[in-house]
């Protein structure tokens, strides 16, 4: 499952599949303020980039304390194909009153951000906080596209590509209803 769309001068792809298989310079961690090896994104991406990911998370929470949400750190790949993994915190689902949107937004931006400092063109997303975190799919495939969206419009060639690599076929497919609902907003 593969769907593929022009925003700008770069490429967002939207597929199934794992994240820790992903090529692109860059995946992107779905991780707790300890960046710990907690959650399902979390732990698959430590167990196959170790050790060096994991030390050097360990290294940056020990430096700079604990992360909050929306914001986003970066390590090496280790043994991942990636060479760099970016670490975010999404926000957990409340029901939607406590800004989850604006952190989820904040957190794919610092991705996005930290990407483009570091010259990094190619990047890949889990579907941050939708898991453990409880953000209903639907909502945060919208927040998420969105996002991506503006910041590419907004640094045209900063990225050649963001790729979406949902886990299941469902996600998926609200993905891409998501897209096609702001592609038609213009
Ligand atoms: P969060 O704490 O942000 O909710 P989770 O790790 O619980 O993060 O999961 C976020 C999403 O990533 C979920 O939809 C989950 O099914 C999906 N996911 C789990 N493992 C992988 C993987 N290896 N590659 C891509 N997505 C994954």
């Amino acid at each position: 499952m593969r769907f593929e769309a022009e925003v700008g001068k770069s490429k967002l792809v939207l597929l199934k599949g794992d994240i820790t298989a992903e090529e692109t310079e860059a995946i992107v961690n779905s991780a707790n303020p300890e960046l710990t090896p907690g959650g399902v994104v979390s732990g698959a991406i430590h167990r196959r980039g170790w050790p060096r990911v994991t030390e050097e998370a360990v290294r940056i929470r020990r430096e700079r304390g604990r992360l909050k949400t929306g914001e986003a750190v970066i390590t090496t790949g280790g043994n991942l194909p990636a060479k760099w993994v970016i670490h975010t915190v999404g926000p957990v689902w409340h029901g939607g009153t406590k800004g989850e949107p604006e952190l989820l937004a904040k957190a794919y931006r610092a991705c996005l951000e930290l990407a483009k400092e570091r010259g990094i063109k190619t990047i890949a997303f889990p579907s941050i906080s939708t898991g453990v975190y409880g953000y209903p799919v639907e909502k945060a495939a919208e927040v998420a596209l969105r996002t991506v969206k503006e910041f590419l419009e907004g640094n045209p060639g900063a990225l050649e590509e963001v790729r979406f690599v949902l886990f299941s076929e469902a996600d998926f497919t609200a993905y891409r209803e998501a897209w096609e609902r702001i592609a038609g907003e213009g």
